[in-house]
């Protein structure tokens, strides 16, 4: 069984005033029915990290470099992001794919780059709507996770998140059946690559424009194991609601 995770990306934004935001998730739920996780900017992650302690929020970062030290100026490796505190490093979100131009090639090394250095991975797939309107999405989603994902993950080191791009950050989410399509889909790939027990195992998150108005019905939705949440994660009412939701689906 996959494990449900609410996960909150908080992009670029946040200083130290936003960590109070973590002190009222953590009052408001000290034992979540479900893992919680922020990533927050690389700026706040330690701190953030150390707020959190041993409690039930779970730390990761927005990204992963491919390698583990160099002169790769602006960027961090998996080794730093263990050393501020965290656990997990989202790779390949579709505004790194776009502001930075990765591959599914370079997205699958810093997969690997994160599991090597003890993270678990939380791979970024998704469609553009030009893709979707054109009757490609699952060719896409196909490819990406092909390309994507690294050999040699469980359960326990990668989450993949269904992210439709032109559903993150503009309130529009796709239907239930195109939500229930893609996250069988995406089962359906694991399972064939990485067998029966792993593929049944691997969290799929759905994220884009989920807010607790529309958190019950994705979470109803079978192979939805939780959500990668950007705007609403930003404030402890809203990612505490879509919690909720989670726990109780
Ligand atoms: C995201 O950036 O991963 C995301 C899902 O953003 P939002 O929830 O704001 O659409």
């Amino acid at each position: 069984m996959a494990q449900k995770l609410a996960a909150g990306n908080w992009k670029m934004n946040g200083t130290e005033a936003s960590l109070a935001e973590i002190d009222a998730m953590i009052a408001a739920f000290p034992a979540p029915g479900c893992k919680v996780l922020i990533c927050p900017p690389a700026t706040l992650l330690e701190r953030l990290s150390r707020r959190a302690g041993n409690g039930p929020i779970a730390t990761g970062s927005q990204d992963c470099h491919m390698k583990a030290s160099g002169a790769h100026t602006g960027d961090i490796s998996a080794e730093m992001i263990k050393d501020a505190g965290g656990s997990y490093a989202i790779v390949g979100h579709s505004e790194r794919r776009t502001d930075h131009g990765e591959t599914d090639a370079i997205v699958c090394a810093k997969a690997e780059a994160a599991l090597a250095g003890g993270l678990i991975a939380v791979v970024c797939i998704g469609e553009t709507e030009a893709q979707r309107d054109a009757g490609e999405t699952l060719d896409l989603i196909g490819t990406q996770l092909a390309g994507s994902i690294p050999e040699g993950v469980t359960g326990d080191t990668l989450v993949v998140a269904y992210e439709p791009v032109w559903a993150i950050g503009t309130g529009r989410i796709p239907t239930i059946e195109q939500i229930t399509e893609v996250h069988d889909f995406i089962r359906t790939r694991l399972i064939e690559r990485f067998g029966a027990e792993v593929g049944a195992a691997v969290s799929l998150l759905y994220g884009g424009s989920v807010k607790p108005s529309n958190a019950t019905e994705i979470f109803a939705v079978e192979n939805v194991d939780g959500a990668l949440v950007g705007g609403a994660s930003l404030k402890a009412s809203d990612f505490g609601a879509i919690i909720d939701a989670l726990q109780k689906a």
